[in-house]
C-alpha cells in the first residue's frame, strides 16, 4: 500500500483548543483518504502560550498540563486530549509523529548574569575577543509545573548563545562563556547553530542525558509513533543520530523520523543524510522551490528540470516531498507559496510517482480559512488515485520544457490500477505515452482533467491530452474505483437536491 503523510496544521489555526480532538474525530475519515502517518504541530507550551503555534517551545513536560504562559491548555487543547487523539488515529492504523522542537527555548523564567562574547549576526564565527557582562532570561524553573516528571533546571550553562541580553539596548548576538557553535551544523552565516531564543547546547551531556530522558518520558506519555525534527540545519547532525539510536535502542520500536532542514541546495541535505548515518529521512526542500517556481514564471520554467538536484531524484529512499507547508503559507517567515493553478499538477508529481514519501500539507486539503485560501479540489481524488491506481513500474516523459507526463503499468494484484498522468505549466497538448501491452486495446477515462477516453493501441501506447496550464489523470475504465465513482453519480442523480439521510 502507498503510504500518505498529512501534515495535520497550518499556521493560522484559530487558537480555540479543539485542534486534538477534531483531528480524533477525523480519524475515520483521515484512513479512508488513504492517510497513513499524520504530522502532528508542536504538543508543548511555547512562550505565547494558546498562541504559540508551537515553535517558541517554554517546557517540553507541559502538553497543556499545568498553568503556565497564562493557560493550561495549548493552542490545540490538553495533554490527555493529544494523548486521546494519537490513540484515536492509531486506531485507524494511522501513524502519529510529533513535532520534536529542542533547538531552542523562549520565555526564561530568572535572569542570570555572566559573560558572553559578541558576534557578528552574519558570519557567527566572526566573535568578538574580549567578553563582557550580559544579562540573560536563561535560568527556566517551571514553577508551574513544580518538579513533576522531572526536576531538571536549566541555567545558561545549557546554551550556547542569546540574542536578547537586558543590558544591550541593540541585541546583538552572544556566544556564552567558555561556549563555541557546533561544528555540524549547516554553513549558512558562517555557522547556523544559532536560530532563535536560548540556543540549546546539545552537546552538554546533561542537556544530552535531560532531552534523552525526556524523549522516552513523551514516548511513554503520549504513544506517537515517530517524530518530525524541527530545525535540523541548526542542531548538531550528532546529537539527533545518538538521541534517536538511543530511544530506538531502548524503546525496541522503529521510530520513523523526517526532518526539516530547511535548503534548497542538494549538497547540503545529502551531507545531513550521510552525517545522521540514514537514521532520518528529509523533506525535499529543493523540489518544493521548483514546484514554486514553476508555478510563478509564467510558463518560463523547465518541466524537464522539475526534478534536476531534488532530494527525491537523488536519495529517493530519504525524500519527504511536498508541496507547501505552515512555513511556505502566505503571510509566514518562509512564505513560496505555490500558486493555487499549478497545485494539482505538483500533487500529481508526488502523489503518483513511485519515488518518494508524500506529505500533504493541511492548508491545501482544508484550505486557510483565515487567508480566505480554498481547498485543492482536485486532492481527495488524487490521494485515491494513489491509494487504488498508482502501482506498477513508472515510466517518464519528462521531455518538453512545458508538457510531461508519466504513466504506471499497475500491479495483478490490485484490481483497475494503472494510470497516466501529465501537466503543463503553458500550453495544453496531448502526448504520447507507454501503458504496457497488457493494456492493448483497453479503455482509460480522464479521471481528472475532463478529456476524452483514450484507447490504448495494440502496441501498449496510448495519446493522451492535458488543457492549458492544467493536469489530467488517466485510469482503467473498468476498475471498481471508477465503477465506485459512477454508482456515487447515480445515487446522486437518482437523489437530486434531495439531501442524504
Ligand atoms: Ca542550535
Amino acid at each position: 500500500m502507498n503510504g500518505t503523510m498529512l501534515q495535520g496544521f497550518e499556521w493560522d489555526l484559530p487558537a480555540n483548543g479543539r485542534h486534538w480532538r477534531k483531528l480524533a474525530f477525523l480519524a475515520r475519515w483521515l484512513a479512508f483518504c488513504g492517510f497513513t502517518a499524520i504530522w502532528l504541530p508542536p504538543a508543548a507550551k511555547g512562550n505565547a502560550g494558546i498562541n504559540d503555534v508551537g515553535y517558541g517551545v517554554y517546557d517540553l513536560y507541559d502538553l497543556g498540563e499545568f498553568n503556565q504562559k497564562g493557560t493550561v491548555r495549548t493552542k490545540y487543547g490538553t495533554a490527555a486530549e493529544y494523548a486521546g487523539c494519537v490513540q484515536a488515529l492509531k486506531r485507524m492504523g494511522i501513524q502519529p509523529l510529533a513535532d520534536i522542537v529542542l533547538n531552542h527555548r523562549m520565555g526564561g523564567d530568572e535572569k542570570e548574569s555572566f559573560r558572553a562574547r559578541s558576534c557578528d549576526p552574519d558570519n557567527r564565527l566572526r566573535a568578538a575577543d574580549a567578553e563582557e557582562d550580559i544579562v540573560c532570561y536563561t535560568r527556566f524553573t517551571f514553577p508551574g509545573r513544580n518538579g513533576r516528571y522531572s526536576g531538571f533546571i536549566w541555567d545558561h550553562g545549557c546554551f550556547t548563545g542569546s540574542d536578547w541580553n537586558e543590558l544591550d539596548p541593540d541585541h546583538r548576538l552572544f556566544l556564552f562563556e567558555g561556549k563555541s557553535w557546533a561544528p555540524d551544523v549547516d554553513e549558512e552565516k558562517g555557522n547556523y547553530d544559532y536560530l532563535m531564543g536560548c540556543d540549546v547546547d546539545v552537546r552538554n551531556p546533561s542537556v544530552r542525558e535531560e532531552l534523552e530522558r525526556w524523549g522516552m518520558w513523551f514516548l511513554e506519555k503520549t504513544g506517537v509513533e515517530g517524530f518530525r525534527l524541527d530545525a535540523v540545519k541548526h542542531i548538531s547532525a550528532a546529537f539527533y543520530r545518538d538521541w534517536l539510536q538511543a530511544l530506538r535502542n531502548r524503546t525496541g520500536m522503529e521510530l520513523y523520523a523526517v526532518g526539516e532542514y530547511w535548503n534548497s541546495d542538494l549538497g547540503a541535505l545529502t551531507r545531513y543524510l550521510d552525517r545522521t548515518e540514514g537514521r532520518i529521512q528529509l523533506f525535499d526542500v529543493p523540489l518544493h522551490y521548483h514546484l514554486a517556481e514553476a508555478s510563478r514564471s509564467n510558463g518560463a520554467f523547465d518541466m524537464r528540470n522539475i526534478l534536476a538536484g531534488t532530494l527525491v531524484d537523488t536519495r529517493a529512499q530519504h525524500a519527504v516531498t511536498f508541496v507547501d507547508n505552515h512555513d511556505t503559507q502566505p503571510g509566514q517567515s518562509l512564505e513560496s507559496w505555490v500558486d493555487g493553478w499549478f497545485k494539482a499538477s505538483a500533487y500529481g508529481l508526488i502523489l503518483l510517482r513511485k519515488e518518494g514519501y508524500p506529505c500533504v500539507f493541511w492548508g491545501d486539503l482544508e484550505g486557510i480559512p483565515a487567508r480566505g485560501i480554498g481547498s485543492v479540489s482536485e486532492l481527495r481524488k488524487l490521494l485515491r488515485l494513489r491509494l487504488y491506481c498508482a502501482y506498477g513500474t513508472e515510466r517518464d516523459w519528462f521531455d518538453d520544457p512545458d508538457l510531461i507526463g508519466l504513466t504506471r503499468d499497475g500491479s495483478p494484484e490490485i484490481p483497475g490500477s494503472g494510470l497516466a498522468f501529465l501537466c503543463t505549466n503553458a500550453r495544453g497538448g496531448t502526448k504520447r505515452m507507454e501503458m504496457g501491452r497488457r493494456f492493448a486495446g483497453r479503455t482509460f477515462i480522464c479521471a481528472i482533467g475532463d478529456q476524452s477516453p483514450v484507447t490504448i493501441g495494440r502496441d501498449g501506447w496510448g495519446e493522451f491530452a492535458v488543457r492549458d496550464g492544467g493536469c489530467s489523470v488517466y485510469v482503467p475504465a473498468a476498475g471498481p474505483l471508477v465503477k465506485a465513482w459512477r454508482l456515487a453519480q447515480d445515487v446522486k442523480r437518482i437523489l437530486g437536491k434531495k439531501r442524504m439521510p
